[in-house]
């Protein structure tokens, strides 16, 4: 591991330090405004039943329509959401080193085949002033993975966005993920994990300053 660099993973205590008050008020009545059409899911999922052969009106699948629907409602709830909001909360900080949070696990949805993917995603930066609580960056993970996803582009537009919001020096993102579309169907490959990165700033251009933030990640496991 490289010298001068801080792994800020272990330090749960620091994980809450950007929220105020207010925030969960606003993420629960944006909830609720949710423009899901739950009726419009239930009519499609009864004609899927009907159209694989399945008898919509049989008992156990009474409630199914409207239960997957709910259960969407919640998966693509991203797609209502600004994952930015959660990173215009930052302080001032002289801190210029690596900022890593390692970890993240996530549920998404592949957008090719409607099934889910889930894995984990790292995420480091080296502030230029600005530094944000550290569940900031779960946060926002989450908020881009409950849309129809492919990995790719997932792993650009967390990168983006840090880019974006904090005028990052670097940003890091490494995703890695198992796809049911390649576990359960398909090709059935069980524990093929899909590995993506996303390197930008000093991250892209300095090597040694890459390796530093992927030993950060990966230093330590077996
Ligand atoms: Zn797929």
């Amino acid at each position: 591991m490289a010298r001068n660099s801080r792994k800020l993973d272990e330090r749960p205590e620091a994980a809450d330090l950007g929220s105020l008050a207010g925030e969960e008020d606003a993420d629960r009545s944006a909830q609720n405004a949710s423009p899901v059409d739950e009726a419009r899911i239930a009519r499609a999922v009864r004609e899927i039943l009907a159209a694989v052969g399945e008898d919509p009106d049989r008992e156990g699948l009474l409630e199914t329509p409207a239960r997957v629907a709910r259960m969407y409602a919640e998966l693509f709830g991203g797609l209502h959401e600004d994952p930015r909001v959660h990173l215009r909360k930052f302080f001032a900080e002289k801190y210029d080193e690596v900022v890593l949070v390692r970890d993240i696990s996530f549920n998404s949805m592949c957008e090719h085949h409607m099934l889910p993917f889930m894995g984990r995603a790292h995420i480091g930066y080296v502030p230029n002033g600005r530094v944000i609580g550290l569940s900031k960056l779960a946060r926002v993970v989450e908020t881009v993975a409950r849309r129809p996803q492919v990995q790719e582009r997932m792993t650009e537009t967390i990168a983006h966005l840090l880019v974006d919001e904090l005028d990052a020096k670097g940003v890091a993102v490494v995703i890695e993920a198992t796809h049911t579309c390649m576990t359960i169907r398909g090709i059935r490959k069980p524990g093929s994990l899909c590995v993506t990165s996303a390197m930008k700033g000093i991250f892209r251009s300095n090597l040694s300053s890459r390796s530093e933030v992927m030993n950060l990640i990966y230093g330590g496991r077996q």
